[in-house]
């Protein structure tokens, strides 16, 4: 396992600056949370964590290493998107081993990761079914699956239950924090929803902008916001 630093990261699309500075230091294990309104940033910065787009400027460590100019596929992490991004025409099973299958996973050590998966996530009796066959927190629990059996350095997730009713992004929650707590994998998870935030981080970065706004642990950030921005954000009604 690993943690996370971004020092001093940013990022312009053309000349438009859209992150302006940030630095966010996210320890072994731990499971961070970046909140902030709609357009802020959020899955830009994941998404320059993931490699799946450039750095303008500053440093982006896993561990100790360096990962600004690595590819995608040589930084040991895994991404669960907001729309799951299944594969319509494959099974669970197949889902959940193609990242592996294009690494030239060994068959059997690729089988035993899925049913280990699919166990942790109450999948085992669904594996033959096709995405379509799924309800929305089966499939949610499909890509989340896919992610588990890379058994990577870190997990980024990017606004997984925003596609979810009320009622299943509530039992999600639980679930994925129940995940976190056994496997222990390091997380940087983004949402706009406060209380998704509050009941889930063990700690948030609140951003506005392009910056950072505050780091804290949900209770300090509710008893302690540094600024009327953190304090009207937290407090507000998701
Ligand atoms: P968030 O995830 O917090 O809603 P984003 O990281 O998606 O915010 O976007 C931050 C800002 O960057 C927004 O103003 C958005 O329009 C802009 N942006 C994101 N991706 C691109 C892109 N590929 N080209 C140009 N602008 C982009
Ligand atoms: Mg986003």
């Amino acid at each position: 396992m690993a943690g996370v630093e971004f020092v001093d990261v940013r990022k312009s699309f053309g000349a438009f600056p859209v992150i302006k500075g940030v630095d966010i230091d996210i320890a072994d294990g731990e499971f961070v949370i970046l909140v902030g309104p709609s357009g802020c940033g959020k899955s830009t910065l994941l998404r320059m964590l993931a490699g799946l787009e450039n750095i303008s400027a500053g440093e982006i460590r896993i561990g100790s290493q360096v990962v600004n100019s690595l590819p995608p596929k040589d930084r040991d992490i895994a991404m669960v998107f907001q729309n799951y991004a299944l594969y319509p025409h494959m099974t669970v099973a197949k889902n959940m081993a193609f990242s592996l299958m294009l690494k030239n996973a060994d068959k059997a050590d690729m089988d035993r990761r899925v049913q280990a998966a699919a166990e942790i996530l109450g999948l085992t009796k669904l594996l033959d079914r096709y995405p379509r066959q799924l309800s929305g927190g089966q499939r949610q629990r499909v890509a989340m699956g896919r992610a588990i059996v890379r058994d990577p350095q870190v997990f980024l997730f990017d606004e997984p239950l925003s596609n979810l009713d009320a009622k299943l992004r509530v039992a999600m929650r639980s679930e994925i924090k129940e995940l976190h707590q056994r496997l222990k994998t390091t997380t940087v998870y983004v949402t706009h929803d406060q209380i998704e935030a509050m009941t889930m981080a063990d700690k948030i970065v609140v951003m506005h902008d392009g910056i950072v706004e505050q780091v804290g642990a949900p209770l300090d950030l509710y008893d302690r916001p540094t600024n009327l921005f953190v304090a009207g954000f937290i407090g507000s009604p998701a």
